[in-house]
């Protein structure tokens, strides 16, 4: 059992934390109050490789190992989950189910431009009546003639205001399919934009499908197997936001540690009561479990071996714990922990939606139950 970094992964996590401190932290709190992403952060992410990051070379991929990628959300989730999530989608939730199950016609068209940051990715699944229930979509694929007409609503797709690809999801003949949807096919309009309690300089979007005309060639993996294409995704993005969990709740540690140091009340700095040890003690403690979870669902996943039970097992532990510490932390700030001049009140707002982005917690405890009793020979439904 090996659990030290190698040398380049070392080297990565310092690549990716000198980016996110020069250039996503000093802007997060603007960024957050404004509800923007400014274009100008993607295209230095992508010249940096990061948009590509675990796409092979031959793509102009940075053709990261799992645990780097891993590395790499949590860098940018420390200064900025908005764009830290904003990068799992296109790369986690798009460019590797395109990798994936996709032809190579399809990957010579979109992968390349993908790891540019040519063109940004968006998953668009969610439906006004299907959430947990993914499999309940009542959008349709119709064949007509060498096309299909997609037509249904999708909602709070991420990245729906920049993308440039739609990955969705509609209901063919034969089941569940998957669709490569450019963002000017006609009949797609991407609409309203969702103001949301946290992540707030990401975008989320409706995208209306009306009579919207692809080619049948721009379906993703087989007929009927876009369930199997959403799930693998969804297993990949887990990690992701695990990753990003870590990253913002080992970062509001330092941010309150620090703050304990030079906060004084009493006559002494409030690091000195015990009361704001013990909450700063188990919070790093914390931190300190999720972090290895997430390394080793990410190597695991790196062996090619299946990890969608060991998915939903860091995907709720992360997000627990992202929710935990930031809330802990905003105590050791006091009022200070509060305002929105100060960067805890984000971090905990940001926190918040882990347990539902990329499906809620209490979904991910079901498929753990799921495999526990499998494992005894004992089948259960959500
Ligand atoms: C910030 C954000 C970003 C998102 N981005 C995207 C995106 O990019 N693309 C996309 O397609 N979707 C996206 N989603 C949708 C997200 O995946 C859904 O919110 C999620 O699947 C849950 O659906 P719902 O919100 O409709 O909740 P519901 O399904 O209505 O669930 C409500 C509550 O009931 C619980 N519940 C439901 N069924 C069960 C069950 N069987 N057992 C136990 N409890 C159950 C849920 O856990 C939850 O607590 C995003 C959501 C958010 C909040």
């Amino acid at each position: 059992m090996e659990f030290a970094l190698s040398e380049d992964q070392r080297m990565f996590r310092n690549m990716f934390r000198d980016f996110a401190a020069k250039e996503i932290a000093p802007r997060a709190e603007e960024i957050d109050h404004e509800e923007t992403l400014p274009q100008d952060i993607l295209r230095k992410a992508a010249n940096q490789g990061f948009l590509g990051a675990t796409l092979p070379e031959k793509y102009f991929g940075a053709e990261l190992d799992g645990v780097s990628y891993a590395m790499l959300i949590e860098a940018l989730a420390g200064a900025c989950v908005s764009v830290a999530l904003t990068v799992a989608t296109h790369v986690s939730l798009v460019a590797m189910s395109i990798l994936e199950h996709g032809t190579d016609a399809q990957k010579d068209e979109w992968l390349e431009a993908m790891a540019a940051g040519e063109v940004i990715g968006a998953f668009a699944l969610t439906e006004p009546e299907a959430g947990s229930d993914g499999q309940a979509i009542a959008t349709r694929a119709t064949p007509d003639g060498d096309d299909v007409l997609l037509n249904g609503v999708k909602v709070w797709v991420g990245n729906g205001e920049i993308a440039g690809l739609f990955l969705v999801f509609a209901k063919g003949p034969e089941g569940i399919d998957a669709y490569l949807v450019p963002r000017d096919a006609p009949g797609l309009t991407v609409g309203y934009r969702e103001p949301t309690l946290g992540l707030r300089s990401m975008f989320f979007n409706t995208v209306y499908l009306e009579d919207c005309q692809v080619p049948s060639a721009n379906r993703l993996g087989g007929a009927g197997e876009g369930w199997t294409v959403a799930q693998k995704a969804l297993d990949r993005f887990a990690i992701a936001v695990a990753a990003a969990g870590l990253g913002v709740a080992a970062d509001a540690v330092d941010v309150a540690a620090q703050f304990a140091t030079e906060r004084v009340q009493f006559g002494v700095p409030i690091a000195k009561k015990q009361a704001i040890q013990n909450y700063i003690a188990e919070a790093h403690i914390e931190v300190e479990a999720l972090r290895y979870l997430v390394y080793r669902t990410a190597w695991l996943a790196d062996q090619g071996r299946d990890f969608s039970a060991e998915a939903s097992v860091v995907k709720a532990f992360g997000a627990r714990v992202a929710r935990n510490v930031t809330n802990r932390m905003v105590q050791v700030m006091g009022g200070y922990g509060f305002m929105e001049d100060y960067p805890m009140a984000r971090k905990y707002r940001d926190a918040r939606m882990l347990g539902l982005v990329g499906g809620p917690t209490e979904l991910h405890y079901v498929r753990v139950a799921q495999h526990i009793f499998a494992e005894r020979d004992l089948e259960i439904t959500p």
